[in-house]
């Protein structure tokens, strides 16, 4: 049997093919000889899998993908304070290019536009660094979030370089707000070539999925920034990475994401998948016609919606059953599927409403998949309690679902690994 999901792609790539609407990005005289009939889709999963239709391995310039990933090496070198102190994390609702800064502070809005990304390349790598050092440490990260050595297209970066005043105003502006310390041209030569690393639309799914993966790569395996990292930059992508059309883009595609001039769209489904769409012909936001038609299929047709609310989750609390045995009565909850708050809240309450009277209380998390801190936690709060009301609690885990069972203060927890 052949896999499903090439055909699907197959299929989607073929409905938006006739679609010619739009242009190549003009402003950047390399971008605009750019062949408009490109058209390929990428989607990776969180472990690993990558299916590619179309032209997949065709390489083109990262531009605006590079953001995101530039923020999360920033706030990954630097911590969060000194980022928050100089970019903002607002929506501005402007265009990428858009000159405009917060009036009272002079922060630029988000890192998602230019004059944020041109500051967040600034504060990439350790304090300090040379210009062509950050580029270096830029240049890096980007090929770790890919799990492959990326370079920069030097004809492309020239041709925006030479063509960069929008750009070095937005620079100068900062500099003169104190956001920008050094030498702003510097900086934006920095940041284009940042824009110019070539990529494809394979090494950008991989990208997206290791955002979906919590910061792993899903190949490599490389933890390329942390939890709290990848938390913040999907937050700020889901609010700002489609500029003006954000949106639109929440409502109609609802998955976290970023476009680039050349034609790359990315997005990144938390747990589940990293997508790019490569197609060079861009609509009046900057962000690639046939790119978006796509994202809006897939998420239709597949569910990927972030506010898609998931079927109620089936009961966590399987059975709850008393048993007579040689050593007395024992009440047995046994737990399955993945736990998070509501679901412990819900075990809380069943636990109360049973108001066990037996001596030996048994937790079965045998057939439970996944626990979050949170809910860990809590069951360990229950035990806790179980044991001050006198029960001896039993927690059945063979597979070590809970780390460290220890319900502290005076809880026990003996741990077996069948009952
Ligand atoms: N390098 C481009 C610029 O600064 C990136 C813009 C984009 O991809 N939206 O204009």
């Amino acid at each position: 049997m052949r896999s499903i999901v090439p055909d699907y792609l197959n299929e989607a790539l073929g409905d938006v093919e006739a679609v010619a609407s739009g242009e190549p990005a003009g402003y950047i005289p390399e971008l605009a000889l750019a062949d408009p009939e490109r058209l390929g889709a990428v989607f990776a999963t969180v472990d690993g899998e990558v299916y590619g239709a179309g032209d997949s391995d065709v390489e083109f310039t990262i531009q605006s993908i590079s953001k995101p990933f530039t923020y999360a090496l920033a706030l990954s070198d630097r911590g969060f304070d000194p980022v928050l102190a100089r970019v903002g994390v607002e929506p501005s609702g402007e265009a990428f290019n858009e000159i405009s800064l917060e009036s009272d502070t002079g922060r630029p809005r988000n890192p998602m536009i230019n004059a944020g990304a041109i500051t967040t390349h600034s504060l990439a790598g350790a304090e300090g660094l040379r210009p062509a050092e950050r580029v270096e440490r830029v240049v890096q990260g980007l090929s770790a979030f890919a799990g492959r050595q990326l370079k920069v297209d030097e004809m492309v970066c020239a041709s925006e370089m030479e063509n960069a005043h929008r750009n070095l105003a937005i620079a100068h502006m900062l500099r003169s707000h104190g956001i920008l310390t050094e030498d702003p041209r510097a900086v934006v030569e920095g940041y284009v070539r940042q824009c110019s690393v070539l990529v494809t639309a394979r090494d950008l799914a991989m990208m997206a999925a290791t955002l979906a993966n919590r910061g792993v790569n899903p190949l490599s395996n490389e933890q390329v920034v942390d939890q709290a990292v990848v938390r913040q930059v999907l937050s700020v992508m889901a609010t700002c990475g489609m500029y003006d059309a954000a949106g639109d883009w929440a409502t109609q595609v609802g998955i976290p994401a970023k476009s680039g001039v050349a034609g790359g769209l990315i997005g990144a489904l938390p747990g589940q998948l990293g997508i790019a769409t490569f197609s060079p012909r861009l609509d009046a936001h900057g962000n690639s016609v046939r790119g978006v038609s796509l994202f809006e299929r897939f998420s239709s047709d597949m569910g990927l919606h972030v506010m898609e609310v998931p079927p109620a989750a089936r009961a966590v609390v399987r059975s709850n059953r008393v048993r007579a045995g040689a050593e007395g009565m024992t009440r047995i909850f046994r737990l399955q599927g993945g736990i998070r708050f509501a679901g412990a809240e819900r075990i809380v309450r069943e636990v109360l409403e049973s108001a066990p009277s037996e001596p030996r209380v048994v937790l079965d998390v045998s057939l439970v998949h996944s626990i979050d801190d949170v809910a860990r936690r809590m069951l360990l709060e229950v035990a806790r309690r179980l044991t001050l009301d006198g029960h001896e609690v039993v927690l059945v885990d063979p597979e070590a679902m809970i780390p460290a069972p220890d319900p502290g203060d005076g809880g026990r927890l003996t741990v077996v690994s069948e009952l």
